[in-house]
């Protein structure tokens, strides 16, 4: 990983390669900021750049043994520290017995999509959190020798997820660090991190990428549309993570089914909202409850929309297209009681519920709800 290949947080990254450069790099760096923006990247090229034999021009060489192990997630002195979960209550869970899944999730969600972790490691809905085997860990590794680099590297990503006995056996570690011995630690709630161990660290935010940034990289590495990459960015809210995850067939199919389904819903065709609900119904899962996310933010701009403070939403021309019309029909009389049961469809859909009966009986009630004639 290079700095370059990160595309944003310049400012800090000449921060880090000129402490590296003069050899003054504290032994742990926190970087921290809000999710979704890049800090593993720039964490992980900070490494390299440590380990690197033949740095040129601010960046790793990417041709040295070092840079070919880090490229390949494979460098024996880069230690991965990250929350886990524990199979069985009584057995010691670490970071290690989990590294095969952590590599796919570093190549798959490079800017580190934090609840997709959890899926990941198939923890159902168990929090990982970093356990205290882990500092033990860290301390028998820290203890021997590096490689050929000469410098062991622990990365710790989340810590703000130790509990207390692990922070206070790693404290240990941070109060006399060994000269070998580097941490780079990547919250995204520093603010939640033990006071001990925040306090030990030198702390570097990382600013959320503008919107400008983001919509730029949608259109150059997704050749998305570049309406719908401005939109997607001011959604993204600075999170490359929600930016590149926005799937432009996705929201395409999302818009058609709900202006259908509103549409059907309004002019009560039963048999058309089942084939409909039916259909959304056969998205996986996770898929139908984005679509009832979609759906969410529908009428909430739609809500907007009608009482004419459009400056304030947040749709795309096709979208707009169909509020319009739609947007009569969405006001202070239905909003409430359509979001909360769209809210709770979404929620027992995550419950397992049958999505086909969820879906029909949510439209079922939405046929009722769009013929409240408005308030004003
Ligand atoms: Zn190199």
């Amino acid at each position: 990983m290079r700095f370059s290949d990160i595309e944003c947080h310049g400012r800090v990254a000449d921060s880090l390669r000129r402490l590296v450069d003069a050899g003054r790099l504290p032994h742990a760096v926190l970087l921290h900021g809000q999710p979704g923006i890049g800090k593993m990247l720039l964490a992980r090229a900070l490494a390299q750049y440590v380990h690197c034999q033949h740095r040129e021009g601010g960046e790793p060489c990417g041709r040295c043994p070092d840079c070919l192990q880090h490229q390949s997630l494979n460098h024996p002195d880069m230690h991965f520290v990250y929350p886990v979960f524990k199979k069985e209550s009584s057995k010691p869970a670490l970071s290690v017995d989990f590294i095969d899944r952590w590599k796919e999730f570093l190549e798959s969600y490079p800017y580190m999509e934090t609840e997709k972790w959890p899926e990941m490691l198939g923890s159902d809905n168990k929090q990982p959190v970093i356990y205290k085997d882990e500092s033990e860990e860290i301390m028998r590794i820290a203890s021997l020798s590096a490689f050929s680099s000469g410098k062991k590297i622990f990365l710790i990503w989340q810590p703000e997820k130790m509990n207390v006995e692990t922070a206070n056996k790693l404290l240990k570690i941070l109060e006399e660090p060994f000269a070998d011995t580097l941490f780079i630690l990547v919250s995204n709630a520093p603010s939640l991190i033990l006071p001990t161990i925040f306090s030990r660290t030198s702390r570097f935010g990382v600013a959320r990428p503008d919107d400008d940034t983001v919509c730029r990289l949608l259109v150059e590495k997704r050749g998305m549309d570049p309406a719908l990459a401005a939109l997607t960015a001011r959604l993204a809210e600075g999170s490359l993570a929600k930016a590149f995850s926005t799937d432009a067939g996705e929201e395409t199919e999302f818009r058609e089914c709900f202006q259908e389904l509103m549409r059907k819903a309004y002019v009560r065709d039963g048999a058309g909202v089942r084939d409909l609900t039916e259909r959304i119904a056969a998205m996986k899962r996770e898929k139908s409850r984005r679509f009832l996310g979609y759906a969410a933010r529908m009428v909430r701009e739609n809500f907007i929309y009608s009482y004419g403070v459009a400056g304030l939403n947040r749709l795309t021309p096709e979208e707009e297209a169909f509020s319009r019309r739609f947007s009569p029909f969405i006001h202070a009389g239905n909003t409430p009681r359509i979001e909360r049961e769209i809210s709770r469809a979404e929620t027992d859909i995550a419950r397992n519920a049958n999505a086909k009966i969820v879906l029909f009986d949510l439209a079922l009630k939405l046929m009722g709800l769009l013929r409240i004639p408005s308030p004003q």
